[in-house]
This record gives structure tokens, C-alpha cells and sequence, in this order.
């Protein structure tokens, strides 16, 4: 990959464009990403809300609280239902991707497995990945953080 990067919805209606490259790739278990993404999990990075544009287009916002207890501003087309971002409350200078709306999502290297205490029974997850019952401990690996 290169530092610049593009993604956006199944419509076109809404796109985004990344300066720089991810602080921090996941795979996230909770139930509000079950929910987001109508699946197991949701596979994304993370990247600092400076180095993040969009253009054209503004997602519609609904806020979840995670199993975290934070809440998530989740961020998705109003005509094609794709999910394109999430804003985390707390972290309010980070944003979240779903790698699935990336231009070239084949780049992406999820590194942790986080929530995992929510997973479904039917979740397959890499072995290789270190796994985080809630949250992961480190600040900057710190998505959707379970300790107060
Ligand atoms: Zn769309
Ligand atoms: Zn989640």
C-alpha cells in the first residue's frame, strides 16, 4: 500500500480518502460491530481523524454503545446501507474503517482479535492473533476500551 488510500461505499455516494497509514488493525467481536456489519465481526483500522477526508459525502450517523460501555458514532451510506466509518466518543481524534470499504482491501493485516468474550459460537477466528477477552490493555491499541 502507499500512505494514500481510498475507500467508500457499494454506491459511490460516499468516499473517503486516508493519508497516512493505520495507527492500529483489528478484528472486533462485540455485538454493536455484529450489528454493523451483519456478521461475526468487523474487520477495520484505525486512523487519525486529521489524516482522514471525506469527498464527497456525509454517512448517517447512529450511535451504539459498545460492550465497552463507550459510545460509537457508526457511520454508514443512507442509500446503499454500506457502513464506511466509526467515531469513537472517547477517542475523538481516532476514526474507524471498516477494511471492507477500502478501494483495495487486500492490503489489510487485522493484528489483534478484540471482544472476543462476545464472539459467536460460529466465529471462526485466526489462532495466530493475540486475543483480547474486552479491550486491549495498551492505550494505542485502544479501540473500544472495556476498563474505565
Ligand atoms: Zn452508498
Ligand atoms: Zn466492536
Amino acid at each position: 500500500m502507499t500512505d494514500t488510500f481510498r475507500g467508500g461505499c457499494a454506491c459511490g455516494a460516499i468516499q473517503y480518502e486516508c493519508t497516512t497509514e493505520p495507527v492500529f488493525s483489528f478484528n472486533c467481536h462485540c455485538r454493536a460491530c455484529q450489528r454493523f456489519t451483519g456478521s461475526a465481526f468487523i474487520s477495520g483500522i484505525a486512523v487519525p481523524a486529521t489524516a482522514f477526508k471525506l469527498m464527497p459525502g456525509e454517512p448517517k450517523y447512529y450511535t451504539t454503545r459498545g460492550d465497552s460501555g463507550g459510545e460509537i458514532g457508526r457511520g454508514f451510506c443512507a442509500n446503499c446501507g454500506s457502513p464506511v466509518v466509526a467515531r469513537p466518543t472517547r477517542m475523538p481524534d481516532m476514526i474507524a474503517i471498516p477494511a471492507a470499504s477500502l478501494e483495495d482491501p487486500s492490503w489489510h493485516k487485522p493484528a489483534v482479535d478484540v471482544f472476543t468474550a462476545s464472539a459467536q459460537p460460529w466465529d471462526y477466528m485466526n489462532p495466530n492473533l493475540p486475543k483480547f477477552l474486552h479491550g486491549p490493555e495498551s492505550a494505542n491499541v485502544n479501540i473500544e476500551r472495556s476498563q474505565k
